[in-house]
C-alpha cells in the first residue's frame, strides 16, 4: 500500500461558526483551473459524481488525526475516483490545527473540507489545491499559486505542476479521448432526516382537513 501523507490549507480569517455542513460544487471555476494556459491543448475536465449522504456525527467536527483517517476510510468508488468530504469544522491534519479549512492525501484519492469555506468566495480554489494535492503537488510559496499553503484566490499552475498532475493515476480518458477527472461528493450529516416539528405537522393535517372539506365540482354530463 501507497504511503500518504497529509497536507492542510489554511485560511487568513476564521471560518464561520459551525454550522450543518452542505455541499458546493463550483465546476465551472474548477474546469477553469485545471484548464488554464499551462495545460496547453491538455486540458481536465472535472466530473462530479452524485452526492453520497453519510450519518457520522463524530467526524461532523475534524479533531484529531485519527477522525481523519476515520473519513478516509468511507471512500466510495474505484482508486481512480476522488472522494470530496463536506464538514462542519476540521481541526487537525497531520499535526496541523491552526486556522485549517481542509486536509488532503498527498498524494491520494480523499480529501474533507469545511462546507463554510467550500462555499466562500475562495471555494473553487480550496477545492482545486485539496484535489491538487490528491494528484502529487506540494505546496508552492507564492500568493499567486494555486498550492500556497495560506487560501488567498491565487490559482496558476505551472508548466511542471501540470506535468505532475497529468502523470497522475487519477486523470482518466473517456470515449473522446478527453481527460477527465472523476469526484464522488460525500455529505457528513448527524442524522438522516429532519423529523417535521409539532406545528410543521399540525398545518400539514389542517392543509389535509382543508382539502378534505372543499366543496366537491359538480359533475355535468353530457
Ligand atoms: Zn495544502
Amino acid at each position: 500500500m501507497r504511503f500518504k501523507t497529509l497536507c492542510a490549507v489554511a485560511a487568513l480569517v476564521f471560518a464561520p461558526l459551525a454550522q450543518a455542513a452542505f455541499v458546493t460544487l463550483p465546476e465551472t471555476r474548477m474546469d477553469a483551473i485545471f484548464s488554464q494556459a499551462s495545460f496547453g491543448n491538455r486540458t481536465v475536465d472535472i466530473r462530479f459524481g452524485p452526492v453520497t449522504t453519510i450519518v457520522a456525527p463524530t467526524l461532523l467536527e475534524i479533531t484529531s488525526d485519527a477522525e481523519i483517517s476515520e473519513i478516509f476510510g468511507l471512500h466510495s468508488g474505484g482508486d481512480n475516483v476522488v472522494n470530496f468530504y463536506f464538514v462542519d469544522k476540521v481541526d487537525a491534519c497531520s499535526g496541523f490545527n491552526t486556522l485549517i479549512i481542509g486536509c488532503g492525501e498527498f498524494p491520494g484519492n480523499d480529501f474533507v473540507v469545511e462546507s463554510g469555506a467550500a462555499a466562500g468566495t475562495f471555494g473553487a480554489e480550496l477545492l482545486a489545491h485539496e484535489l491538487a494535492h490528491n494528484l502529487g503537488l506540494p505546496h508552492r510559496d507564492g500568493a499567486d499559486f494555486l498550492m500556497n499553503p495560506v487560501l488567498l484566490g491565487g490559482d496558476d499552475l505551472s508548466g511542471a505542476e501540470v506535468n505532475i498532475i497529468l502523470g497522475s493515476s487519477l486523470v482518466q480518458f473517456d470515449g473522446n479521448n478527453r481527460r477527465f477527472i472523476q469526484i464522488n461528493p460525500v455529505l457528513i450529516v448527524e442524522r438522516l432526516q429532519q423529523v417535521p416539528e409539532p406545528s410543521t405537522l399540525a398545518l400539514l393535517a389542517a392543509g389535509v382537513l382543508f382539502a378534505g372539506t372543499r366543496p366537491r365540482k359538480s359533475r355535468t354530463f353530457e
